[in-house]
Formats: structure tokens, C-alpha cells, sequence
């Protein structure tokens, strides 16, 4: 038996219900495999801006960091109506999310695209195009790269001009690419490393790096691809692809293109991680605004990314499976939330979904 202590971010909008299921599903794992879980429910984003005026404080960023692992819902309102988007940028729902992957140095960003047998039908790609299926996993760097760098908007000669800059030491390099490599290892063994060396000089670099850790690493297979031709195996061949490891704009674009194709976006998960074995785990999607608190919001993103917590911060891999099998049999057993709903299925809410998936973990 063991006691783990666990940070919660429910944030905004579907944020506290879908982490709601998530601790439903938790507490069912703990009572069947005998463990302890305490929980420590914190402040970001919005919530976090009603009550303190910034989106992340100091404080919130103190206790994660003693927690075992960061389990998120998700955070932001409606870009167009909420007060929160009147603020500076520093101070809006999203800088909370930046600041505190990089207080927590969660350099290591994975993104699974899996497609469920169940919800085949909901892959716009075409039958002959999904052969047996894709599972893919986006290996992202999260810190380093165009997001992080330097930027500026000036004027130059009476005329505006806008700078960002992209820059990646080895170190950054090296440190997602073990991560990648180390992940096929547990997969099918083959990596796909996705940059733009014919154009940018920290591609370049990227590759060099990339292919010094792959010495590393013999029994799994390395492959470079630029990134304009991934944009379009993902829709072409997607069974192909085991590992994608990339940076972070990269990353950012190439996993919402992966995330799209298995046709739901409510049952994605991330996880981010650092250098130890500490992560923040949160769905792939956003906050929802528009079906907020109205028990419409598919939870299995969450609960997903609280298996994937249990695997790679808890050590758990057993009871990570256990989660991972009751999902695909409540799918098998055809409930549905309205997001993946199809005919001849049952529709259920966000609570019963929680539920239904605590139960089949016996
Ligand atoms: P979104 O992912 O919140 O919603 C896009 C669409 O998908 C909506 O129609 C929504 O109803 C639906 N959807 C999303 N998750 C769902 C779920 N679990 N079940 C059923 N349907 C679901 O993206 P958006 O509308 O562009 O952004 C809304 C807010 O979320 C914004 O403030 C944005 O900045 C924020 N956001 C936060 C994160 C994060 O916390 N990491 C990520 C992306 C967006």
C-alpha cells in the first residue's frame, strides 16, 4: 500500500467536471489495488484570476512542485466574451499555462492519437486510408523553440516589423530526444524525428543531435521527415507512425492535426513531463465554454490522462492498464457521450460516463 499526493487543477469551464470523473475513476484504482491517494485541489487560470487577479501564483506553483503529479482539467473561457480576455496577455487564463510548464521545466510534452475499433466511424479519414487503425504518439518539446524565444515589434523606417526567434541548444535537443527513444522502447520501436533541415539552421542541429542519441538506442528504428511532409503522411498513412518527435511549434500544429484525425477530441490525453518522473497531466482540449455545466463533456480525455499519470509519474503500469481497458469497454459496451455519439449507442452525461468507467476496474 502505498500514499501518493496528487495537485488538482480543476480550472475553467468543463475543467471541474471532467476532473470530477477522473478522481471518481482514481478512487475506484486506489480502493481496488490498495493505495492512498490525497488530493490538493489548486487555483489556475480564470479561477485563479477571480480570486488573486493573476493566473498562476507563486504560492500554486510551490505546492505543485511537492505534489507527486499536477492533474489538470483545463483552463480558459470564451476568447470573445470574457472579462479575463480584456486583461494584458501576461495576465490572461493561458500565460498561467506557460509559466507554469516552465516553472516546472515539463520539457517533454506526449500527445497520444489512438483510434478506438468503436469510434472508427468518427475518423474523417476514408475506410482504405485507416487500414488497421493508428496509434500515435507525439513526442513535442515544450520550452525551448519560437515560443520561448525573443520577440519583438518595432518600427523600422516609419513601417511596422514583427521578429520571434527560434533557437535550440543540444542540450534542449538531446534531453526530448531520450525521451522520445526511450518511449519507443515501450512501443513498437520505430521513431520518426520531424523537422525543417532543408530551410532552418536549428533543424539542422535538431537532426545532428537526434541522430548521436539514436546511436544510443540501435534496436529502435529512426526516420527523418521534413515537417510539411508529416502534415501529410498523417492524413495519407497514418499507420506508419509510432513515435513523432518534433519541437514545439512543430509539436503544436503536427499533434492538433493527429488529434483531428481520430475524429474526438474529447478522448485525448497529454501528459508533460520533466526530467524526473513528475508530470502534469491534462486532456488535449480545451476548456468548452460552450457546454460548461451542463453535463455534456466527454471525461475520458481526463481520465486518460490520469492513466498516463499513473504509468509515468505513480509507476503504476498495471492499474494505468486497468483505466486504459475500462475505457475501451464501456466504448464496447456502447455508451457515448453526445460528442461520440452514434446511433444504436446509449447516450450518457458526464457523470455516468465517470461511473460506468470506475465500475469496470475490479
Ligand atoms: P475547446 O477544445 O475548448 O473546444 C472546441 C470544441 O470541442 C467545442 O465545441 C467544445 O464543446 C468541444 N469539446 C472540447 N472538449 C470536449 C469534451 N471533453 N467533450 C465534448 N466536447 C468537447 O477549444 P476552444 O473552444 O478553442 O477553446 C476554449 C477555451 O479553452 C479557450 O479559452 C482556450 O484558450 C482554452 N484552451 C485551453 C487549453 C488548456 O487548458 N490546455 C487548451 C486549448 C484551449
Amino acid at each position: 500500500m502505498k500514499n501518493y499526493h496528487i495537485a488538482v487543477i480543476p480550472g475553467d469551464g468543463i475543467g471541474p467536471e471532467i476532473v470530477r470523473e477522473a478522481r471518481k475513476v482514481l478512487d475506484q484504482v486506489a480502493k481496488v489495488y490498495h493505495h492512498t491517494f490525497t488530493y490538493e485541489e489548486l487555483l489556475m487560470g480564470g479561477a485563479s484570476i477571480d480570486v488573486h487577479g493573476v493566473p498562476l501564483t507563486d504560492e500554486t506553483i510551490a505546492a505543485a512542485k511537492k505534489a507527486d503529479a499536477v492533474l489538470m482539467g483545463s483552463i480558459g473561457g470564451d476568447t470573445t466574451t470574457s472579462p479575463w480576455y480584456q486583461l494584458p496577455a501576461d495576465r490572461r487564463p493561458e500565460a498561467g499555462l506557460l509559466k507554469i510548464r516552465k516553472a516546472l521545466n515539463l520539457f517533454a510534452n506526449l500527445r497520444p492519437a489512438y483510434l478506438y475499433t468503436e469510434l472508427r466511424k468518427a475518423c474523417p479519414l476514408r475506410d482504405e486510408v485507416i487500414g488497421d487503425g493508428f496509434d500515435i504518439l507525439i513526442m513535442r518539446e515544450l520550452t525551448g523553440g519560437l515560443y520561448f524565444g525573443d520577440r519583438s515589434t518595432r518600427q523600422v523606417d516609419g513601417k511596422w516589423v514583427a521578429e520571434d526567434t527560434l533557437t535550440y541548444s543540444e542540450d534542449e535537443i538531446r534531453r526530448i530526444a531520450v525521451r522520445g527513444f526511450e518511449v519507443a522502447r515501450k512501443r513498437r520501436r520505430k521513431v520518426t524525428s520531424v523537422d525543417k533541415a532543408n530551410v532552418l539552421d536549428s533543424s539542422r542541429l535538431w537532426r545532428k543531435i537526434v541522430e548521436e542519441v539514436a546511436s544510443d538506442y540501435p534496436d529502435v528504428t529512426l526516420e527523418h521527415m521534413l515537417v510539411d511532409n508529416c502534415a501529410m503522411q498523417l492524413v495519407r498513412d497514418p499507420g506508419q507512425f509510432d513515435v513523432v518527435l518534433t519541437e514545439n511549434m512543430f509539436g503544436d500544429i503536427l499533434s492538433d492535426e493527429a488529434s483531428m484525425i481520430t475524429g474526438s477530441i474529447g478522448m485525448l490525453s497529454s501528459a508533460s513531463l520533466n526530467e524526473t518522473r513528475f508530470g502534469l497531466y491534462e486532456p488535449s482540449h480545451g476548456s468548452a465554454p460552450d457546454i460548461a455545466g451542463k453535463n455534456l463533456a466527454n471525461p475520458i480525455a481526463t481520465i486518460l490522462s490520469a492513466a498516463m499519470m499513473l504509468r509515468y509519474s505513480l509507476d503504476l503500469d498495471q492499474e494505468a492498464d486497468a483505466v486504459e481497458k475500462a475505457v475501451k469497454q464501456v466504448l464496447q459496451d456502447g455508451y457515448r457521450t453526445r460528442d461520440i455519439f452514434s446511433e444504436g449507442c446509449e447516450k450518457v452525461g458526464t457523470d455516468r460516463m465517470g461511473t460506468l468507467i470506475a465500475q469496470r476496474i475490479q
